[in-house]
């Protein structure tokens, strides 16, 4: 796999070695798309544990379905760091080992040989967990040619990931910037609730840094269509019907789907596709609470990305013009600067959380973005 300007990595032939034998085109799921029932179930869960729910992104779903499978002989595999932060795919044999696995990385997994050591778990009769975009799950099925039963897959719902390059360069201007090694980065820390989108990231000299998509030049990128690899403009494995057994997401709209007050903890969105889904959340039913919701509502309400791909912010490819040459905040800066204005909301946010202000400002927020949509529905827009 071959980086490219932008940081993406790319399969680059040895064509002294390449028979054209062809396999590589066969297996390919952007070839060859599947259509895939959309008869799904949908529902709202969390977890029991509220530590593990603070860890986790929305609900804490993954550790939910991960903790029962790993009791069940299961090994997991999902995305961790490696030792200079590099978002890699790692195998879990024991709870503690889902620790760095909780959390979403919004920056493309390097998945390594990871496909290949599945093949031969499954030929040695383990039972495998694969967790991962949607991409990775089809690229895994295709690579094995069908999906065993001992492999059960769950996907998430993606926005889109931002290159490895990216994240690299990220890393390099904050140890800079902090003198110290990064050791740990969570980007949808709960420092301000569910709700809130902040990037923490922890350094060896034990400072930490927190910052919301305002901020902080990563997150930024991310959350404004910067930084994503192209072909997620475009996304091919969009849609309710799905080759995994269950998808994961975000649940933003709890007290609108359930009429239940929303604590700000967090609670994931699932999508449930197959018998063995069923089969997996009926058997974490007693670790969690569990909220049946008509998909079709589930989707309107929280899954804007399950069927629309995001589109590209219009200076996008300005930016990975410009970060390949200097620091993602310089390049940032160019584009779109981060300004006074914006540190000074920052730190604002800590009192308006701390006072309770924080639910009323995001209801007022949620006003206009709810007409934003409704403008750009009837000007016929794609979302
Ligand atoms: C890149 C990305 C984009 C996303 N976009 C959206 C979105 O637009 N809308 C939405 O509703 N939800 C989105 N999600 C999903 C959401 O953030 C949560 O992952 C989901 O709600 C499950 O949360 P949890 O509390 O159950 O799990 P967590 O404990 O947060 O579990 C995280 C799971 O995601 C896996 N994971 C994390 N990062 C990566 C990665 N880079 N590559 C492969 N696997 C990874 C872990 O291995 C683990 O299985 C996205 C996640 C990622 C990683």
């Amino acid at each position: 796999m071959v980086p490219d300007r932008e940081g993406f990595l790319y399969p680059g032939v040895d064509m002294d070695k390449c028979v054209s034998c062809g396999l590589c085109e066969k297996v390919c799921p952007i070839l060859h798309r599947e259509h895939h029932e959309e008869k799904t179930e949908g529902y709202i869960i969390r977890y029991k544990d509220e530590k593990i729910v603070e860890e986790s992104t929305s609900g804490g779903a993954f550790t939910a379905f991960a903790t029962y499978l790993l009791s069940k002989g299961y090994v997991v595999y999902g995305a961790g760091y490696g030792k200079e932060m590099q978002v890699v795919y790692k195998m879990a044999s024991k709870p503690e080992e889902l620790h760095e696995m909780r959390g979403s990385k919004f920056v493309q997994s390097t998945l390594g040989n990871t496909f290949r050591t599945i093949k031969k778990q499954l030929k040695e009769s383990k039972k495998v967990l694969f967790t991962g975009t949607p991409c990775q799950v089809s690229g895994l099925i295709r690579y094995l040619g069908s999906k065993p039963e001992t492999l059960i897959c769950i996907d998430f719902v993606c926005r889109g990931v931002p290159s490895p390059g990216l994240w690299k360069n990220y890393v390099t201007m904050m140890e800079k910037k902090y003198n110290a090694k990064m050791v740990g980065a969570r980007f949808k820390h709960k420092t301000y609730g569910y709700h809130a989108t902040t990037m923490k990231i922890d350094f060896a000299n034990g400072k930490s840094w927190y910052g919301s998509g305002r901020v902080d030049p990563m997150m930024k990128a991310f959350v404004s269509e910067m930084a994503s690899r192209p072909s997620c403009h475009a996304c091919a494995f969009k849609g309710a019907g799905r080759q995994s057994d269950i998808t994961m997401f975000d649940c933003y709209e709890f007290s609108k789907l359930t009429g239940m007050e929303d604590d700000g903890k967090g609670y994931s969105s699932v999508l449930v596709h197959s018998q063995t889904g069923k089969k997996l959340l009926h058997a974490v039913e007693g670790d969690v609470c569990k909220i049946p919701v008509p998909t079709d509502r589930l989707i309107h309400e929280n899954g804007i990305m399950v069927c629309n791909s995001a589109r590209p912010h219009e200076k996008r490819n300005v930016f990975y013009d410009a970060a390949s040459v200097m620091s993602i905040d310089k390049a940032i800066q160019k584009i779109a600067p981060i300004t006074i204005r914006d540190y000074i909301i920052e730190k604002a946010k800590r009192i308006i959380f701390l006072t309770g202000t924080m639910k009323y400002i995001r209801k007022l927020k949620k006003k206009q973005n709810v007409k934003i949509v409704k403008q750009e529905r009837q000007s016929g827009e794609q979302l």
